[in-house]
């Protein structure tokens, strides 16, 4: 049998779970390479609770190059090109030829398009959450505004969550009397995806905890200490936290692989995209589910999409029977405080339709997600 060469772009969530199942799916003849800008990662879904002081960095970084002990190519570069037709993909440090190729690069961050952002505080990016945190040691009172641009964007359970967390640490200062929390977010209503009765739910845990929530409300500028949204209203706070833009890598969107829409299109079974033997997995493409919604960006769909992605390469290069087709299956956490949690997804691409919900906050969820967080630092997930 021919050595094959697959290669895959980001060593993220869902790019280094595919390098982990296809190469322990395959012979060591063939070659398995990486390709990541960075050595370490952050676990973004635990910013929040990093924002409220509960977690430590130390404890939510993991290091990528490790994977090369386990049979991993890992490569340090900038991804700067790739040509689908000579099936190559150009770094900063040279060319990879590849037979199988994933594209797993994750979504950017576009600051200028909410002009006035980037001087506002975010939680989108380990570095902002460690300087919103050190920010709001130091608040003694005042209005807090967290908003939303426009969907999509990673994980839409996220700026609810940073609400709930920010009412629970300033109750347990002592000082929640003297702030006022205000969300926005650009959709009609909190958690749509998971249908009416976690909406109703949404809103009655916001409203018990008198943080005011605006929907169909995105933020359009930021100017000093005023927020302007998308319904023309505006306001003044203390603090903004504004969730950015999400946009396609500039690398992906100029090979050509989002066909003029704004992320990846993929046959929802496998994950491939209209180039033959190429994969887009995570937050890089699109895979509606009808009603104009799409499966979220977030890292336990990247995941997902990988274990599919890995056992179908393999297959295809073992010559074996393809696995199941992707099922779209998913929970996030909805966290309330240090003991408290919900968790939200289901199966996202049922055959009679999604089937997702909200469920009870719980201590059991608590111990979910830092059993996630221990899955993650240890490539599990
Ligand atoms: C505040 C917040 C909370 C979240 N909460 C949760 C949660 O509770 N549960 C959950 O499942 N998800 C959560 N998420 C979402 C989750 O982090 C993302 O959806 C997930 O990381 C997507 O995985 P991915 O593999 O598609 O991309 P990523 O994990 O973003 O990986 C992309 C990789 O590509 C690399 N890269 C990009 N461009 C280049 C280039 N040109 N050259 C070389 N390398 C490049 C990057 O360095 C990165 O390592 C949250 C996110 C945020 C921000």
């Amino acid at each position: 049998m021919a050595s094959s060469n697959v290669v895959i772009l980001g060593g993220g969530f869902g790019g280094a779970r595919t390098a982990l199942v296809v190469r322990e799916s395959l012979e060591s003849s063939h070659r398995v390479t990486l390709i990541d800008r960075r050595e370490t990662m952050h676990l973004c879904g635990m910013n929040p609770m990093l924002v409220v002081g509960e977690r430590d960095p130390a404890t939510t970084t993991r290091s990528i190059s490790r994977l090369a002990e386990r049979g991993v190519d890992f490569r340090l570069g900038e991804v700067t090109s790739l040509d689908l037709e000579s099936r190559e993909v150009t770094t900063d440090t040279g060319v990879v030829p590849f037979d199988h190729l994933v594209v797993a690069l994750g979504a950017s961050y576009d600051w200028s398009a909410v002009p006035g952002s980037d001087s506002a505080h975010s939680f989108y990016s380990f570095e902002e959450a460690v300087r919103l945190r050190d920010e709001i040691a130091g608040l003694r009172g005042g209005t807090i505004v967290i908003a939303a641009a426009r969907p999509p964007y990673k994980c839409p359970p996220a700026p609810l969550e940073m609400g709930m967390l920010l009412h629970w640490l300033l109750g347990r200062r002592g000082v929640r009397d003297d702030f006022d929390l205000k969300i926005f977010i650009p959709e009609p209503a909190p958690l749509g995806v998971a249908g009416p009765d976690a909406v109703a739910r949404v809103r009655a845990a916001l409203e018990e905890r008198h943080i005011e929530l605006h929907t169909a409300c995105g933020v359009v500028e930021v100017s000093g200490r005023e927020a302007s949204f998308s319904d023309g209203s505006s306001l003044e706070a203390d603090l903004i936290v504004t969730v950015p833009v999400h946009r396609c890598p500039g690398v992906v969107a100029e090979s050509g692989l989002t066909e003029g829409g704004s992320w990846v299109p993929v046959d929802p079974d496998t994950l491939e995209t209209s180039v033959p033997g190429v994969f887009a997995i995570g937050d890089v493409n699109v895979i509606p589910i009808g009603e104009g919604k799409a499966i979220p960006k977030a890292g336990v769909f990247a995941s997902g999409q990988a274990e599919t992605v890995g056992l179908l390469i393999a297959s295809r290069i073992n010559d074996q029977e393809p696995p199941p087709a992707y099922d779209g299956q998913g929970e996030c956490f909805l966290t309330f405080s240090d003991s408290e949690a919900a968790l939200v997804g289901g199966t996202f691409l049922a055959p009679d339709g999604p089937r997702v919900g909200l469920g009870e906050a719980s201590q059991e969820a608590i111990r979910l997600k830092e059993e996630f967080e221990q899955d993650w630092r240890r490539f599990v997930i």
